[in-house]
Order: structure tokens, then C-alpha cells, then sequence
């Protein structure tokens, strides 16, 4: 097919297709800020990508790709420990195969809606692709939330949620994992209930209990996954992580393994938040102060208010719905790693941040920075890792699990971590040279938004009109 052949639409200018693009997508996808959030970022960076590649505007690759290839969305009933029937809804967005199968998370928080798993998907379609490692783009979840429910709840929702999900995936057709609200425990009654609806033990869920088919590391990956990153920011600069302060917020499985990290290199963690408010531990959050927390978020399931105390020096902030920024951002700092979910850094944290000296910004949330925060970021020159570039470690290694599930053998820690960080270090060169090549050198947003759409649009072409 050539491009005459498909018929072209052609805006005089990249801007005018990324204006006539996001109406479109506005129109077709109401109330969904993120996904026209997340389409935006990407679309602004490709128009460098479709003038020189006039094919892809032919064959209206970005227009298929912000379409999901598929969505699922079903109803979840479940018996609460009272006897009453509760309700809630699941959702699975396959968005796009092109690569390899959909892969991406399962996010569990009442904040879920189609809205953000499509964002989410979005955006896993471009990470997945950067990982090296061959992986489709999807995510899923529900509204339903794990906290305050006891473990026989949180089994009964999953395995009403995994009866129904279960005849939509598979180990070559979608590989679903953890995300928000859905840690080791919840993958261990999902792969339960799949295993006894299939009556297979294959690796359909990544994320899994080490004796039953997990990854070393997996646990640990995302969040030194994207300190692996900043470092290799902070190598393009003749710098370390040693001796640096650093923010991170949330206080979940990214932020735990962030905080693990940056204390393998010498850096100085301060922070810590959960969506009631933030901790600020000036002397550092060491690793007994660590444990600690993975005691108190893990096992005892508590308030990240309860560290200070425990450890009374530290200051609590709560969250104040009042004021338009967060005060954790407004700490004197050189890193930050926002960690907790997106959306967490307005425009004005941005300015607080660079204004207390901040030089390096990696995400380990997806989209954790609002687009004018992206902006400033960008403007300021300072070292900013993109989510889907930063936090990429985490999917890589279930890619890692895929593999070791399929070949049936298990590889050792040194070895899972040394692969990852290998990864870490060839996304970081990747969205560096594809930025330098496409004229805005330094600028990660970009590189990593046309590095991971050229392998995805490439597949595409040569797969044909599907
Ligand atoms: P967890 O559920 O383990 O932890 C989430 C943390 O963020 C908790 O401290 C939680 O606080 C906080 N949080 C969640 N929602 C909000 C909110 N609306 N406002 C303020 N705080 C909030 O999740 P993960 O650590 O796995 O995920 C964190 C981020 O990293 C997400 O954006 C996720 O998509 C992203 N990510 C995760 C990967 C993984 O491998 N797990 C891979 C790549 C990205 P609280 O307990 O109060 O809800």
C-alpha cells in the first residue's frame, strides 16, 4: 500500500495536526483528562517524527494507536464479610499487540475509571516498547479498594474479578501484573483462581511468589530501576547519586525499592507520603528506618503518619486539600522521585522544586507531573526522566519473568538485577540519542516518546491495516 494509496491528511504543520488530533480525541473520549493528558505529551513530541516520516501520517499510525485495540469492561459481585453483596467494576484495556502480547498492571483503588487505565495503557504501549524486550501495551483493574478490607474479601473480590478476566488472557495473549492496590497478595489469589478455572500453570500474571513461577528482583524493580536511571542522567553530567538529598513520595512498592537503592549508592532519602500526608526526616531515612516501613506498609497495612513515632525526630505533615501545592515538594533537595500516582506535581511544585535546587526529577509513578510541570521541567534544563523512560525497570523485569517462565528455570538475583540494570542503562542511551537526532538534545520527554513509538509504528506498517 503506498501512501498515495491511503489518502493523507495533511495540517500545514505539526502543530496544526497535534491541535486537529487532541479535538478529536477530546471529542471521542469525554471526561478523560488523563488519556487527552497523556495523548497531548506524545502527540507534541511525534509531530517532529511525522514530518520527517510522512508514512506514518499516511497510514495514520498515532491515530490507530490512541485507539485500543480492545477494552473489557464487566462487572465484579463479591461477598463482603457481613454477607452483603458489594459490587464493583473491572476493566482490562488491550491496547495495542503490535510487539508482543499486551502486557501491563492491575490497578485496584476506587479513584480507577476507564479514563486512567487508558492513560495508563497508553503510555505502556511507548514503555514497553523502550524496555527492548518484546511486550504489547495494556493495563486493568478496578474501583475496587484493598484498604480496610480483610484478606478474605480482598480473595473473594479477586477471584470474582480474575472468573471473569480469566477468558480474556493468556501467556501469548495478555500477561496482566501488579500496580496500585495490587501487590504480592492479590496476585496470589488471582493466578490461584485462573490456575483453577484453566487448569493450567503457566505464566499469565507477572509478579508472582517466588516458589510459584516469580522473578527474583520483580518486587524490587521498578523502584531501583529508576534510580539505575537517574544515575545514568547524572552520569551525562560528570555526577553521582552520593551524598545527594532526595524526595520521594508515596510509600508503596515503588518508593520502598527507591528508597533501597538510594541507599546502596550513598544518597540521602528524606521523604516518604501516603495519600493522607508526608514525612520529612531530615537525618535521613536509613535502612532500619526502611524496614520499618516495609513492616508498617506490607505487613501491618498502617498510616505513614506512624513513623514519626517511631523515629521522633521526623516531622508529619497531613495532606490540606486547601493549599495549591505540596508542601514535600518545597523541600531543599537535588532529587526527586515522585513515586505515589500521577498527577502528584502541579506547575507550582515544579517552580518549588527547581527553586530549592533540584536537578534531577525521576518518575517512578506514571505521569506523576502535569503537562506545564513537564514544561518546566524542560525549560529549566534540569535532568528529567520521563515515567515511561524511569520507571520502565518494573514491566522489563516481568518481561525478565515471562522469559524465565517459558524457558521453565529461574536466574539468580545477580543475574535478574544485572539484566535490569543493563536495560535501565539502554533506555537512558536510547531517548538521549533519539533526542539528540530529532533535534532537541537533553530532552527525554521527547526521546523517549519517538524512541518508543518508532519500534511500535515500524510493527505496525509492516503488519498491515489490522
Ligand atoms: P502501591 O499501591 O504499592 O503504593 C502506592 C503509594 O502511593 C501508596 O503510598 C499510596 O498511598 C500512594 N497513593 C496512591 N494513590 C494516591 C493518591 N491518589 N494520592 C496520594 N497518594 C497516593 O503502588 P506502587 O508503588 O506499585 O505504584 C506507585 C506508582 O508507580 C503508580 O503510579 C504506578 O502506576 C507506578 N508504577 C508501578 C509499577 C510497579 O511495578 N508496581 C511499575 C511502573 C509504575 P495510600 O496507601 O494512602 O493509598
Amino acid at each position: 500500500m503506498s501512501v498515495q494509496d491511503v489518502g493523507v491528511m495533511t495540517p500545514s504543520k505539526g502543530q496544526d495536526y497535534v491541535a486537529g488530533l487532541m479535538a478529536e480525541v477530546k471529542a471521542k473520549n469525554p471526561a478523560e483528562p488523563e488519556f487527552h493528558q497523556a495523548v497531548q505529551e506524545v502527540a507534541e513530541s511525534l509531530s517532529l517524527v511525522l514530518e520527517r516520516h510522512p508514512e506514518y501520517r499516511a497510514h495514520r499510525i498515532l491515530e490507530r494507536i490512541i485507539e485500543p485495540e480492545r477494552v473489557l469492561m464487566f462487572r465484579v459481585p463479591w461477598l463482603d464479610d457481613q454477607g452483603h453483596v458489594q459490587v464493583n467494576r473491572g476493566f482490562r484495556i488491550e491496547m495495542n499487540s503490535a510487539i508482543g502480547p499486551y502486557k501491563g498492571g492491575l490497578r485496584f483503588h476506587p479513584s480507577v475509571n476507564l479514563g486512567i487505565l487508558k492513560f495508563l495503557a497508553f503510555e505502556q504501549v511507548f514503555k514497553n516498547s523502550l524496555t527492548t524486550l518484546p511486550m504489547g501495551g495494556g493495563k486493568g483493574g478496578s474501583d475496587f479498594d484493598p484498604k480496610g478490607k480483610s484478606d478474605n474479601e480482598v480473595m473473594r473480590f479477586c477471584q470474582s474479578f480474575m472468573t471473569e478476566l480469566a477468558r480474556h488472557i493468556g501467556p501469548d495473549t495478555d500477561v496482566p501484573a501488579g500496580d496500585i492496590g495490587v501487590g504480592g497478595r492479590e496476585i496470589g489469589f488471582l493466578f490461584g483462581q485462573y490456575k483453577r478455572l484453566r487448569n493450567e500453570f503457566t505464566g499469565v500474571l507477572t509478579g508472582k511468589g517466588l516458589n510459584w513461577g516469580g522473578s527474583l528482583i520483580r518486587p524490587e524493580a521498578t523502584g531501583y530501576g529508576c534510580v539505575y536511571f537517574a544515575s545514568e542522567m547524572l552520569k551525562t553530567r560528570k555526577q553521582t547519586l552520593e551524598g545527594k538529598v532526595c524526595l520521594v513520595s508515596g510509600s508503596g512498592n515503588v518508593s520502598q525499592y527507591t528508597v533501597e537503592k538510594l541507599l546502596d549508592l550513598g544518597a540521602r532519602p528524606v521523604t516518604l507520603s501516603d495519600s493522607n500526608g508526608f514525612i520529612y526526616d531530615e537525618e535521613g531515612i536509613d535502612r532500619e528506618k526502611l524496614a520499618w516501613v516495609m513492616e508498617l506498609k506490607n505487613v501491618k497495612r498502617g498510616r505513614i503518619q506512624e513513623y514519626t513515632g517511631k523515629f521522633r525526630k521526623a516531622v508529619y505533615t497531613p495532606l490540606d486539600t486547601r493549599i495549591d501545592y505540596n508542601p514535600l515538594w518545597n523541600i531543599r533537595a537535588t532529587c526527586a522521585f515522585p513515586s505515589a500516582t500521577q498527577n502528584e506535581i502541579n506547575v507550582k511544585d515544579a517552580a518549588n522544586l527547581i527553586k530549592n535546587g533540584v536537578t534531577v526529577v525521576a518518575e517512578g509513578a506514571n505521569m506523576p507531573s502535569m503537562l506545564e510541570a513537564t514544561r518546566a521541567f524542560l525549560e529549566a534544563r534540569i535532568m528529567y526522566g520521563p515515567a515511561k523512560a524511569a520507571n520502565a525497570g518494573g514491566v522489563a523485569t516481568s518481561g525478565l519473568e515471562m522469559s524465565q517462565n517459558s524457558m521453565r528455570l529461574s536466574w539468580t538475583r545477580e543475574e535478574v538485577d544485572d539484566r535490569l540494570h543493563k536495560i535501565m542503562i539502554a533506555i537512558h542511551s536510547n531517548c538521549y540519542e533519539t533526542a539528540e537526532k530529532y533535534g532537541t538534545p537533553g530532552n527525554l520527554v521527547n526521546g523517549a516518546n519517538i524512541a518508543g513509538f518508532l519500534k511500535v509504528a515500524d510493527a505496525m506498517l509492516d503488519q498491515g491495516l489490522v
